[in-house]
C-alpha cells in the first residue's frame, strides 16, 4: 500500500548505469543511509554513483513517521541495560550530530520542518516504570527532558517524559533534495537494479541482477539489512514490521507521542502545503511473518483512533519495517570478509532519522580519514551477557519458526485456488507451495525463502510472502521485495 508520503506525482528521476566509468564509491540503496552517503562523499569530490533495486524511498524512509528525535520511545534505557554509559553517550552524540545536519541540510533547501515536543508516554499503569526508566537514562545522558504526571494529550495517559525542541518533516521532501543535491554533485542514481553479489577480490565489484558488473575502491551496503551474509549480521538483527496511518483531520500541532510499552501507539500531526493537517497513526508492531494476521494490527490502530480522534477520516494505509540489533546500538563500519573496503550500515530499529545521517557521517569521514569524535568510543561495544542472551533468543526464535513451519507446511495439500487476497501454504508432492489469489490472479511459488530456507507465510494486509526467520519478502509472483534476500522464488 502506497504511503502519504511516495502518495506524489515528482519523485526523483533515474539515470543510465554508469558501467566502464572509473567510481570511486559505490552506494547500494536510495534511503536516507544511501543518499546522505552518497551526498557526503560527492561533495569531497569522489565521484559516487548509488544503485537501488526500486526507487528511491521504496522501503524504510519512504515509509517511516519521520519523527527526528533524540528521544526514542525506551531506546536509551535498553540500550544502558546492555552497554556501557560511554558507548550510550557515543550513540546520543551521534543522533545529536545527525539530527543537526539534517535541520541544517533542511534550511538550505527549503524542506519544511516542523519543531514539536516529543512524548515517551506511559499508556498503562504498569508501563510508568518504563516511562521513568527512560526519563531517567535520557537525564543521564544529557537530555533535558521534564516529567510530568499527568500529560495534556488526547488519550489516556499515566503521565510521561517530554524532550521540547525536537523535529518532524516528510521524509521524500529530504529524499528527493538529497537526491538532486547528489547529481548537482556530479553523483548518479540508478533505480530498478536489484545487486545480488558482491565480490571483493581485486576491485570491489558488485554484480546486478541483469548480469552487469559494477566496481568502485569501496561499497556501501545501505540496504536496509546487509545483502551479504558475510558478517552474519542476519543473525543479530530482528526485523520488526510496523503500521501506519494517515487520516484528515483538523488539528492545532500535536507533540509527538508514543507509548512505552506494547501494544505501541505512535501519534504525530502532519501539516499540509494547503493549510490542511492530517494525523498519522502508527505502531502495533510484530516480527516480520510471525503473527496470525497483518490486517488485524491495521483494524486495531484504526478502532483506537476512531476512539480517541472521533471524525478522523482515513486516506492512506501502509506498512514497512527495520531491523533492530542484539544490544541498540546499529551495526555500521566495515563488513567482516569484505576486504576492507565494503561497509555496512543497519540497525536502527526504527529511529533511522537520526541514525541514518549519523550513520552516513561515520562511514564517510572514515573513508575520508576524519573519523568523527564519536566513533571510537562507540567501537567499544561489547557483547554483554544481556546482549548475548538477546542474540540467543533471537536465533531459538528462528528455530522454533523454521520447525513450525516446516510441520504446517507438512500438513496439508496445496489449495488450487484461494479465496481473493489470501494465500496458503501446503505441499505440493514433498515441497511447501505457496499459493494466493489477487487481483483476480492465482499464483504458486515454492513457499521457501531463497535467503535461508525459511517456510513463508501470508501477509493479508501487503499481499506477499514474508520470511519469519530473517524477514524477506516477495510479491505473490515470487519477485524479492526486501531483505536480506536477492534472489526470486523458484516455481513449483
Ligand atoms: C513504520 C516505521 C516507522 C518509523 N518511524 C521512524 C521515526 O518516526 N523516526 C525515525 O527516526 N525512524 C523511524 N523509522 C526508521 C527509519 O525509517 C529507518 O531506520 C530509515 O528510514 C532507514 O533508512 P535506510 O536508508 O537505512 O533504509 P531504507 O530506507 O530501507 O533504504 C534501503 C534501500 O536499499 C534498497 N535495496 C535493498 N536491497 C537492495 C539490493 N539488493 N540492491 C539494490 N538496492 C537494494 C531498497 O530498495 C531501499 O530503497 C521507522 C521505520 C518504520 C518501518
Amino acid at each position: 500500500m502506497t504511503s502519504l508520503w511516495l502518495d506524489r506525482p515528482d519523485l526523483p528521476e533515474t539515470d543510465t548505469l554508469p558501467v566502464d566509468e572509473e567510481l570511486h564509491d559505490l552506494v547500494i540503496g536510495a534511503g536516507l543511509t544511501g543518499l546522505t552517503t552518497a551526498l557526503l562523499l560527492a561533495r569531497a569530490g569522489c565521484r559516487v554513483a548509488v544503485v537501488e533495486a526500486r526507487h528511491v524511498g521504496a522501503l524504510a524512509t519512504g515509509n517511516t513517521t519521520a519523527k527526528l528525535s533524540l528521544l526514542q520511545g525506551t531506546k536509551l534505557s535498553t540500550i544502558l541495560q546492555k552497554q556501557s554509559h560511554q558507548v550510550a553517550q557515543a550513540y546520543v552524540d551521534g543522533n545529536l550530530e545527525g539530527q543537526q545536519w539534517l535541520v541544517r541540510f533542511c534550511a538550505d533547501h527549503d524542506v519544511p520542518v516542523q519543531a514539536r515536543d516529543a512524548i515517551t508516554y506511559a499508556a498503562e499503569i504498569h508501563q510508568v516504570d518504563a516511562a521513568r526508566s527512560e526519563h531517567d537514562a535520557a537525564r543521564s545522558l544529557g537530555l533535558d527532558v521534564q516529567w510530568h504526571d499527568d500529560l495534556d494529550l488526547p488519550f489516556p495517559n499515566h503521565g510521561g517524559t517530554v524532550l521540547p525542541g525536537q523535529y518532524q518533516f516528510d521524509p521524500v521532501d529530504v529524499l528527493t533534495a538529497l537526491a538532486s543535491q547528489v547529481r548537482e554533485h556530479g553523483g548518479t542514481i540508478h533505480e530498478g537494479h536489484r545487486v545480488v553479489s558482491a565480490s571483493k577480490t581485486g576491485r570491489p565489484t558488485v554484480r546486478l541482477d541483469d548480469g552487469t558488473e559494477l566496481s568502485a575502491d569501496d561499497i556501501v551496503l545501505a540496504t536496509g539489512t546487509p545483502i551479504l551474509d558475510r558478517g552474519f549480521y542476519f543473525a543479530k538483527l530482528e526485523p520488526l514490521r510496523s503500521y501506519a496511518l494517515a487520516f484528515d483531520f483538523a488539528t492545532t500541532p500535536l507533540p509527538m507521542s508514543l507509548s512505552a510499552g506494547q501494544p505501541s501507539r505512535s501519534i504525530r500531526d502532519v501539516p499540509r502545503g494547503d493549510g490542511t493537517t492530517k494525523l498519522m497513526i502508527g505502531g502495533n508492531g510484530h516480527t516480520v511473518g510471525r503473527t496470525d494476521s497483518e490486517a488485524r494490527h491495521v483494524d486495531e490502530l484504526r478502532e483506537w483512533t476512531a476512539k480517541y480522534f472521533a471524525g478522523a477520516v482515513e486516506t492512506h494505509v501502509w506498512s514497512a519495517q527495520d531491523y533492530q540489533s542484539h544490544d541498540g546500538i546499529p551495526y555500521v563500519g566495515k563488513l567482516p570478509r569484505g576486504g576492507g573496503h565494503i561497509h555496512v550500515a543497519t540497525g536502527f530499529d526504527k529511529w533511522g532519522m537520526t541514525n541514518a545521517v549519523a550513520a552516513a557521517r561515520n562511514l564517510t569521514s572514515s573513508l575520508l580519514g576524519e573519523p568523527v569524535s564519536w566513533s571510537k568510543p562507540m567501537s567499544r561495544r561489547i557483547t554483554r551477557p544481556q546482549g548475548a542472551a538477546k542474540i540467543a533468543e533471537l536465533n531459538l526464535g528462528v528455530g522454533v519458526e523454521l520447525a513450525k513451519g516446516i510441520v504446517q507446511a507438512e500438513l496439508q495439500t496445496a489449495p488450487e485456488s484461494p479465496p481473493e487476497g489470501s494465500g496458503e501454504v501446503g505441499r505440493d508432492g514433498v515441497l511447501p507451495t505457496g499459493v494466493s489469489t489477487v487481483d483476480g490472479r492465482t499464483c504458486a511459488v515454492r513457499a521457501v525463502c531463497t535467503h535461508l530456507g525459511g517456510i513463508l507465510s501470508w501477509n493479508d494486509q501487503e499481499k506477499s510472502w514474508d520470511c519469519p526467520l530473517h524477514g524477506s519478502r516477495f510479491t505473490p509472483e515470487g519477485e524479492v521485495l526486501e531483505g536480506p534476500a536477492t534472489r526470486t522464488l523458484h516455481r513449483p
